[in-house]
């Protein structure tokens, strides 16, 4: 006997049948014996209806009233769920964030959690019960309900996993598991049957959007195993056969010696880059151009500073898409004229596209394979930034499909391991 935390997520809840196949999925693992804990999201739509409906009454409502509102959604589908549970003979009993208590800090709309009490829901456990845990939401020390961010339900199931030192998260999803890349892009893509939580912070922050960032930090933090798998799949799959589906986030120690040396291709099509051409090359310069931009709270990823002509640099540097217009005019007005650029330049047709794999670590001359997969395909590469298990480059942003294509092709990422 285990225990096992599973997260539906809100395509998994959309329905009354739905949630009823949920109910049949948890009530088969029960029957195997496992204490199981099921955070699920809203039924799908549900955030964005109550949120649209604040959008009519104001145009910044309060955030606090705004977390009120939206963990309604959560509410209605966990007790839902225990219902089924019951219909279905399964003693069940669902609990809002701030019954357990989820303890979070109080930064409504985005809070973070603290600590998970968990002696309710083991009591239940103890009393054979399944416990049903309203996702994305919590309570802050005052007593406000507080909401974790969008897609938060993930972060609630890996923490309660966390605190409850659960065998394994099982992250139900409308996908199969993570890919190699996106198979809108690379139709030859892989379902990876094990990753790390390096790499999955990776493939996530790069754009895959399987999982909330958070839950990952969170998973590896905490080392919470994590799968993510599909509820569409028949309920009743024998538990082995459903144990060995999906994607295993773990430990890179657990995985094999010979993992493959790229796991997969990222890529993100919001970027924008940006060039100060001729600024004087002096100390601090780097300071005087970035300090403003960080000051304004927008986050540069890559950094590029070259020697140009006669004592002057060309100093380039990307940002997300959203903070394109901002940084303009950060450098138009206030940075531009202070170090003296001789022309500021922008780019938005730009786009990342990175490599992963832990296996980079022990394996020189990986980039140097990307970069002749890249030259064979004439695609010119403006920046290149690397850290132990990634090699990103930007490049114009129509060769993206091109390159993640022909980079798939390069490691081998569409034959099995
Ligand atoms: N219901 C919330 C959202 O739509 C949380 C979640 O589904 O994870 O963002
Ligand atoms: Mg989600």
């Amino acid at each position: 006997m285990s225990l096992i935390v599973h997260k539906y997520g809100g395509t998994s809840m959309g329905s009354i049948e739905r949630i009823q196949n949920v109910a049949r999925r948890v009530a088969k693992w029960h029957a195997a014996g496992h204490q199981v804990v099921v955070v699920p999201s809203a039924m799908s739509g549900e955030t964005n209806r109550l949120l649209g409906l604040a959008k009519e009454l104001s145009i910044q409502p309060d955030p606090r009233e705004l977390d009120m509102l939206a963990a309604t959604g959560e509410q209605a589908s966990s007790a839902l769920l225990a219902m089924a549970l019951a219909a279905q003979g399964v003693p069940a009993r669902s609990y809002a964030g701030w019954q357990v208590p989820v303890q979070t800090d109080n930064a409504y709309t985005r809070a973070r959690i603290r600590s998970i009490d968990d002696t309710r829901i083991r009591q239940d456990l103890d009393a054979g019960r399944v416990v049903v845990v309203t996702g994305f939401q919590g309570v802050d020390e005052e007593g406000n309900i507080t909401t974790l961010g969008r897609g938060g339900s993930d972060t609630s199931a890996v923490a309660v996993a966390a605190a409850m030192k659960a065998s394994e998260c099982l992250i139900y999803t409308d996908v199969d598991g993570v890919y190699t890349t996106d198979p809108r892009v690379v139709p030859e893509a892989r379902r990876m049957k094990v990753l790390s939580f390096e790499e999955m912070l990776e493939m996530a922050s790069l754009g895959s959007k399987v999982l909330q960032i958070r839950s990952v930090e969170f998973a590896g933090k905490y080392r919470v195993p994590v799968r993510v798998l599909s509820s569409m799949t028949d309920p009743m799959i024998p538990l082995e056969e459903e144990m060995s589906s999906g994607t295993l986030i773990t430990f890179e120690e657990d995985q094999k010696m010979e993992a493959a040396v790229v796991s997969g291709i990222a890529f993100s099509r919001d970027e924008a880059k940006f060039t100060l051409r001729a600024v004087p090359d002096t100390p601090g310069v780097a300071y005087s151009i970035l300090g403003p931009i960080a000051a304004a709270n927008i986050e540069v990823d890559m950094i590029l500073q070259n020697l140009s002509v006669q004592g002057t640099t060309d100093f380039s540097f990307t940002v997300s898409r959203n903070d394109a217009l901002r940084t303009k005019e950060l450098l138009m007005n206030q940075v531009g004229p202070a170090v003296g650029a001789g022309e500021i330049v922008f780019d938005e047709a730009v786009c990342k596209v990175s490599i992963v794999g832990i296996g980079m670590r022990n394996h020189a001359g990986i980039a140097s394979s990307m970069f002749r997969a890249l030259s064979e395909e004439g695609i010119n590469i403006q920046m290149i930034s690397t850290s132990e298990i990634k090699t990103s480059v930007i490049i114009a942003d129509k060769y993206m499909e091109l390159a993640v294509r022909a980079l798939h092709k390069t490691f081998e990422l569409d034959q099995e391991k």
